[in-house]
């Protein structure tokens, strides 16, 4: 049984790189182990962002997570902004953050391309993460291969941590990645990472029209240019997505057929479409439900904020300690 956290933020909405290549583990590790999973508002705020539907965006991803499958029976669910010991760790642990490395994280140097002048928070948003995982001492973080990295920096914080400032019995331990089989969904445009603030995703919840619509302009191997052209499947990122929705035989169809421009592309994404409608139907359903449920959605955030700031108390009880700060009333 391992202490396992994670979060997702709340940036838009939950989309199919998400749930595949971390979401379904989310789920999964619920059996047997000790599971803490949180909508991390507080990340979603590095840089600009709309301050009218952050609260929103914020419950619609909580739902999203129930509707995937995250059971409040088995696993804590919570709001990061209702733990204020998230942002108190972040800061104790950036006093031994190292500069260099923060610069040289891939999801900094991407993301700081963006801005014009560049936020702290988006250089310390893996100190903030560290903190996320460190505060409940998780072991295993269910995560795509874009957090690897930020992960790493969590273990060398953790070690750090650990050397100064409780040398005899290391207190945090060392939290490790749990890849799935799709760690890195490409988006709809084929040139990088599905992610919520590309635009280039297909959400979790959305309804079989919306998917058509969103996968028949996606792009496909650049090799087919007509319907008569052969294609190399993998190179092709509607084959891709065929491997992660379609049942293998079909897989193995769609091969010949692109390899032998048996079908157009279009053809192929009707059935990609189709089998994925078909696998988020029950997501869909559910989040629907939920949304017309509010009661229970904050009752499950409301116990979940609950118990997440029990265990974060107990934590901070010990960084405290072994930081040397005066307890208050001694
Ligand atoms: P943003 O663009 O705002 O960073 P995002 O789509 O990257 O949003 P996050 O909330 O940053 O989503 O990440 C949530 C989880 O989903 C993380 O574990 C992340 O590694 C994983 N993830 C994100 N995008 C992908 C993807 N394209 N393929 C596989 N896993 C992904
Ligand atoms: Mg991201």
């Amino acid at each position: 049984m391992a202490r396992v956290f994670s979060g997702i933020q709340p940036s838009g909405e939950m989309h199919i790189g998400n749930w595949l290549g971390a979401i379904q583990n989310y789920v999964a590790l619920q059996d047997g182990n000790d599971c803490l999973y949180c909508v991390v508002d507080q990340h979603a705020i590095t840089g600009a962002y709309e301050v009218a539907t952050l609260a929103e965006r914020t419950r619609e991803m909580a739902i999203s997570l129930l509707a995937a499958g995250v059971d409040p029976s088995r696993a804590v669910l919570f709001v990061q902004s209702h733990v204020p010991e998230h942002a108190t760790l972040a800061w104790l642990l950036a006093t031994i953050a190292p500069l260099g490395e923060l610069e040289r994280m891939t999801q900094y140097k991407d993301k700081a391309q963006r801005f014009e002048s560049v936020p702290t928070g988006l250089l310390t948003y893996p100190v903030l993460m560290a903190a996320d995982i460190l505060l409940y001492r998780a072991e295993a973080v269910p995560v795509g291969d874009d957090q690897v990295q930020h992960l790493e920096l969590a273990r060398e914080l953790a070690r750090r941590w650990n050397a100064a400032f409780s040398r005899e019995s290391p207190f945090f331990p060392e939290p490790q990645p749990i890849l799935s089989p799709a760690k890195r969904i490409m988006g709809l445009d084929g040139q990088s990472k599905m992610s919520k603030s590309l635009g280039n995703t297909i959400g979790v919840t959305e309804a079989p029209e919306a998917i058509w619509q969103k996968l028949r302009p996606a792009m496909t191997d650049p090799a087919r240019k007509t319907k008569t052209d052969p294609g190399t499947p993998e190179i092709c990122n509607i084959y891709a997505l065929h491997r992660h929705f379609s049942p293998p035989e079909t897989v193995e169809h769609v091969a010949t057929q692109c390899r032998s421009a048996g079908w157009g592309c279009i053809d192929c994404k009707k059935v990609l479409a189709t089998n994925m409608s078909e696998r988020l139907a029950p997501i869909r359903d559910r989040s629907l439900e939920l949304r017309g449920d509010p009661d229970t959605v904050r009752q499950v955030l409301g116990d979940g904020a609950a118990t997440a700031r029990r265990m974060a108390a107990e934590t901070m009880v010990e960084v405290s300690n072994r930081m040397g700060f005066l307890v208050e009333g001694a």
